[in-house]
């Protein structure tokens, strides 16, 4: 009671007065005064106000909070390859090569070189990816909720209705469900089969003359066992064909080789094998298992895909130079079979001795410190909604920590520049080497030899 009246009593301090105290702070001195402006007035509001000591480390933390929100690189040691949280796959350091050229500089985004007149923006990638797809035709958009929201709005112009099952109305990530973004464009939804078992015969009743489109989507991020049945894309698209509608099948994790290859025994439909079996389109990600930037691919029937480029929502969708440019150099790694260059494919194929070796030299070097390490396994999920069912087997360095908590390990590495992210298991908090880069074990190692120094 006593000390409310004193702390109702004490001034506020001046802007300055706080700035002054703060010491340098990496960030925009606009950004910094607001801040301190906007603590300063919450602080009055509340009408408790504290001592300047305090008053000035609640403005620290304010500035820390934002500081840790600026887009930057973070040490990935959770095992997701393809983790939407920590920006899903990185580039290749060939794409940030030919990003920096590209953006540093003028291009012939929309200039044609051989005439000399206006071109047309994403000639190349465009060919390149028809050709790597297998397709009459491609483009690109900005992502593949986008590519879906562009075809199902076409498709939909005369005929409102979209025939899909009741199966593939799925969520994906944070708060992207396939049905409410479909339904955002206007479109409506002609649900068929439960949620369990769609058979073709559902298909065949739900076509009706206000059929606009037939979407098939892939079941990312989970699966389901025991009484399911859908019928295949070969038997949706030869039922499409005969009443005259056209299928497209949106394939969410775009893998371009065979998902076998990484030592699991699931396998990821590509977009070459979905056209073979009779989709009009397909759509996938750029950043999932294609490992590109950010980019809704769309490949298929020429026609379809020319009228796509026609609408004017397109324009609105249409990718930036600088995600051309990294899709182009990851698009000529897949067509040159050299994809151990993209590091999201080169993730997954890691063996796990080498993983093993890596995690054997870091443990070397960490010798002596107040913390119990060893090296452990990882059993993580591929990610990004791809390969629900299968887990990577993975080696971590697992760290129980003498002088505190778990968590505040945990919490002290991710403040270390730069920023490392593990994730806590069985009471050990542990980093998976595999979706961390062999350059930076060096940084690894100054983190965990810091967090140590200040956790004692
Ligand atoms: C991930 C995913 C999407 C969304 O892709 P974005 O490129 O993030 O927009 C759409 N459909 C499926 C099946 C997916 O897996």
């Amino acid at each position: 009671m006593h000390k409310e009246v004193t702390a109702s009593r004490r001034a506020i301090p001046s802007v300055t007065k706080v700035l002054d105290s703060l010491g340098k702070i990496d960030l925009a001195r606009p950004l910094i005064v607001d801040r301190v402006r906007r603590e300063l007035s919450r602080i009055r509001a509340s009408g408790k106000i504290p001592e300047f000591r305090s008053i000035v480390d609640l403005v620290r933390i304010s500035l820390e909070e934002l500081r840790a929100s600026r887009l930057q690189p973070v040490i990935n040691g959770t095992g997701i390859v393809i983790h939407t949280n920590v920006g899903r796959a990185p580039l290749a350091s060939a794409a940030v090569h030919a990003l920096s050229e590209v953006g540093s500089a003028y291009s012939n985004l929309e200039y044609d070189l051989m005439t000399g007149g206006r071109g047309h923006r994403g000639a190349y990638i465009e060919t390149a990816l028809a050709l790597l797809c297998g397709a009459e035709s491609a483009t690109v958009v900005n992502n593949c909720a986008a590519a879906l929201v562009l075809i199902v709005q076409h498709f939909t112009r005369t005929k409102p209705e979209v025939v899909i099952s009741r199966g593939e109305l799925v969520q994906i990530g944070g708060e992207f469900r396939i049905g409410e973004i479909l339904e955002a464009t206007g479109v409506k939804l002609r649900e068929v089969g439960a949620t369990n078992k769609t058979a073709l015969a559902d298909y065949s009743r739900a076509i009706g003359p206000q059929t606009g489109i037939i979407l098939k989507v892939h079941r990312s991020n989970f699966f389901m066992s025991g009484f399911v049945e859908s019928p295949s894309s070969t038997a949706i698209a030869r039922l499409a064909r005969k009443k005259r509608v056209p299928f497209a099948e949106d394939l969410g994790s775009g893998a371009i080789v065979a998902t076998e290859q990484f030592g699991i025994p699931e396998h990821e439909p590509t977009p070459v094998e979905a056209l073979e079996d009779g989709a009009d389109l397909v759509c996938f990600s750029g950043d999932k298992l294609f490992g590109g930037p950010q980019a809704g691919i769309i490949a298929g029937k020429k026609r379809f895909i020319a009228a796509l480029k026609r609408e004017p929502l397109f324009r609105a969708l249409r990718c930036d130079k600088l995600i051309l440019t990294a899709l182009q150099s990851t698009v000529d790694f897949h067509l040159t079979d050299s994809t151990s260059e993209i590091p999201a494919i080169a993730f997954l194929r890691i063996s796990k001795d080498e993983l093993r070796a890596r995690a054997a030299a870091i443990l070397a070097r960490l010798r002596g410190l107040p913390l119990q390490i060893a090296i452990g396994r990882g059993t993580v999920k591929v990610g990004g909604g791809t390969l629900p069912r299968s887990v990577m087997s993975s080696i971590t360095i697992d760290i129980f920590p003498e002088s505190c908590s778990v968590q505040d390990f945990a919490s002290t590495l991710r403040q270390s520049v730069p920023p490392v992210i593990g994730y806590v298991a069985n009471e050990r908090f542990k980093l998976d080497l595999r979706t961390i880069f062999p350059q930076q074990d060096d940084a690894v190692v100054d983190a965990i030899r810091t967090a140590c120094a200040a956790t004692h």
